[in-house]
């Protein structure tokens, strides 16, 4: 499994946002994206799983360019957890995971054995099982991120996106969520690329960093090598 982005750039009307973004990431590997605001993370990460598309370069998947993939295709492929998700808080968990399995299940058919089994081994492995029954309004907010996490691996996704995983979560919930995403990475190989903002929870948890400044890759390699005091100064004034 590889996930490759070659000479990206997208622009808004004629504004560059990404310039000449390239790298790749393997089976297995966490990767962070960096940067300050504005910088072109999120924009980043919408053309990863085609909600927006780069007017230059190309997305591959296992070498099959995304513009090839139909929506049902990128569903099954990149699962994506965003910042702040649109849920309907009525729905339960049970219900919410299970629209994870949306691109598995025909329009006018109900879901399979294999739908089902999917759902019970993503809420296993994000342990939320026991919330099933209970509705989003009532979780708290590790819960509901886990829930949301449990979604998007409802899918069987090949690559999980994230944008900022941790942003308005407690000290207690940001390691536990962190956890549970590092646990699924190594014990599965799915490939991981989250948003991050905290430098220190970066560093911990990803095997390598992108540092993006003005839409471009300033840096990119192992925490240590990226989020140098030099480069920190550098990129966040
Ligand atoms: P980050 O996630 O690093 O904060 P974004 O990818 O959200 O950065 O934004 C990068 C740039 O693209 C910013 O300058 C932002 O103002 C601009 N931008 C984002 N969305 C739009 C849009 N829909 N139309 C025009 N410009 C946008």
């Amino acid at each position: 499994m590889r996930l490759e982005i070659r000479d990206v750039s997208f622009f808004y009307e004629s504004t560059p946002i990404l310039a000449d973004v390239t790298f790749s990431v393997g089976e297995g590997e966490f990767l962070g994206v960096m940067g300050p605001n504005g910088s072109g993370k999120t924009t980043l990460l919408r053309c990863m799983c085609k909600v927006l598309e780069p007017g230059v370069g190309a997305i591959l998947i296992d070498g099959r360019d995304l513009k090839k993939f139909s929506r049902s295709e990128v569903a099954k492929s990149v699962g994506v957890v965003p910042q702040g998700p649109m849920v309907d808080a009525a729905f339960s968990v049970f219900e919410i995971v299970l629209m994870g399995r949306t691109s598995h299940i025909d329009r006018f058919g109900a879901e399979s054995s294999k739908d089902l089994e999917a759902v019970e081994e993503a809420m296993k492995v994000t342990d939320t099982l026991h919330l099933a029954d209970r509705t989003f309004d009532e979780l708290s907010g590790g819960e509901r991120q886990r829930v949301i996490i449990a979604r998007a691996l409802a899918q069987e996704p090949k690559v999980l996106l994230l944008d900022e995983p941790t942003v308005h979560l407690d000290i207690k919930y940001q390691l536990e969520v962190l956890g549970l995403i590092e646990r699924l990475n190594k014990r599965t190989g799915i490939v991981i690329v989250a948003v991050f903002h905290d430098l220190n929870l970066a560093s911990q948890h990803c095997d390598s960093i992108i540092l993006l400044h003005n839409g471009r890759i300033e840096a990119i390699g192992p925490p240590e090598q990226v989020l140098t005091p030099e480069s920190i100064r550098r990129i966040y004034g």
